[in-house]
């Protein structure tokens, strides 16, 4: 059961999730019986363009090639499988170091664990694109462990957003945590215990609330974790299991304050999809308001997935002595945080995308939604 007042998420009412349904179709018709209120603005969005359809033949694979490989291995038979007859019998301090230590080799720069909130499972099955498994079907998972990982982008790429190779690094970097989930559900499995991984291609889970849970960070205005490490240019997998662990604490970084100071990313924000204003209660947790569908028509506009909230946010910096220093700082002391955002535009100005790196293309197709009517 969701702990408190907390309501499970249907994967169903994900935005990817209703771009990929299809009018005339059973589902089409269940889900807009359901949602009325999403049927035009969701036809609206299904006429645009597909995410990458602007960029240039030669990188196109640059973002579909790791999307290739997410997919094979987004499989059920690759996320989840049988555990091994033999149990390996670990203490819980054993077996979490081993854990995480693992998935550090396995590239994580953060790694946390928790206990599985059952309001950050998903109620029911809404993404079908990259696997086998049937739409609406109801989601059980018993494990109690989750296992978050974090993995650092590229920065220099991520602040070319909303340019082309945002989205390769995007792509790429949930390629890398989907490897890793997968191996390390097998390493569980290779112990005897049942363990699934949740990755890009194939979740059961919401990694941020369980990354939250497990220490990483906090929730950022932008919706996304927000990292003392890495800010929010950080993407995650999970790795869900019985296998007894020790759990992390929840940190308290000083993101909510810093997040009410701020609003960078609310005023770098085209689609306006991040609140100015104050946490509201989404599914009975108190958070900042996205709105995806105003977030994914501009995605369709621009032919990337933005990311300009990452690139723009004063936690997102290189890691080096300076912003190492600076995040220490503000997550511990007011005065800091305030020091900080008042020495950010001074430092770093209003955020202007990066040039493309030369072995990009410069130039994109034509953007075909601008010929189009609005
Ligand atoms: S840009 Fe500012 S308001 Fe937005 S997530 Fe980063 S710190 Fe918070
Ligand atoms: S990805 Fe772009 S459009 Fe979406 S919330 Fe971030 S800045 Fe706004």
């Amino acid at each position: 059961m969701p702990e408190n007042d907390q309501i499970q998420f249907d994967e169903r009412d994900n935005v990817f999730a209703r771009r990929d349904l299809q009018p005339e179709t059973p589902e089409y018709d269940e889900f807009y019986s359901r949602h009325p209120e999403w049927k035009e603005p969701d036809d609206n969005n299904r006429t645009r363009p597909e995410i990458g359809s602007f960029i240039s033949d030669a990188d196109m694979g640059f973002y579909e090639a790791p999307a290739w490989l997410m997919q094979h291995i987004g499989s059920p038979e690759v996320v989840d499988g049988s555990p091994a007859p033999q149990k390996v019998h670990l203490s819980p301090e054993a077996a979490t170091n081993k854990i995480k230590n693992f998935a550090k080799q396995l590239g994580a720069d953060l790694v946390g664990i928790s206990s599985v909130n059952q309001a950050y499972v998903y109620s029911n099955r809404g993404r079908t694109r990259y696997s086998e498994e049937q739409w609406g079907e109801k989601i059980e998972l018993s494990h109690q462990f989750a296992i978050s990982m974090g993995f650092r982008e590229d920065i220099d790429l991520i602040r070319t957003a909303p340019g082309s190779p945002e989205l390769m690094d995007t792509s790429l970097t949930y390629l890398r945590s989907a490897i890793a989930s997968v191996v390390l559900a097998e390493y569980i499995r290779s112990l005897g215990f049942p363990a699934r991984a949740h990755h890009f291609a194939n979740y059961q889970v919401l990694s941020v609330p369980l990354a939250i849970d497990a220490g990483l960070g906090e929730l950022g205005r932008c919706g996304f974790l927000l990292t003392k490490e890495c800010g929010n240019c950080v993407r995650l997998s999970t790795v869900t299991s019985v296998l007894s662990l020790l759990c992390d604490e929840p940190v308290d970084i000083g993101v909510q304050d810093f997040c009410n100071r701020c609003k960078i990313c609310a005023d770098v924000c085209p689609s306006k999809s991040i609140p100015m204003g104050d946490k509201v209660v989404v599914r009975g947790t108190e958070k900042w308001y996205i709105d995806d569908l105003k977030c994914h028509t501009y995605w369709t506009k621009v032919g990337t997935d933005c990311g300009m909230c990452i690139a723009s946010c004063p936690w997102t910096q290189r890691n080096n002595w300076m912003h190492r220093t600076s995040a220490r700082l503000a997550s511990r002391s007011k005065m800091a945080r305030i020091i900080l955002l008042w020495l950010h535009p001074i430092i770093y100005g209003k955020y202007q995308p990066a040039e493309l790196p030369g072995w990009f293309d410069q130039r994109i197709k034509k953007n075909r939604w601008e010929r189009q009517p609005e």
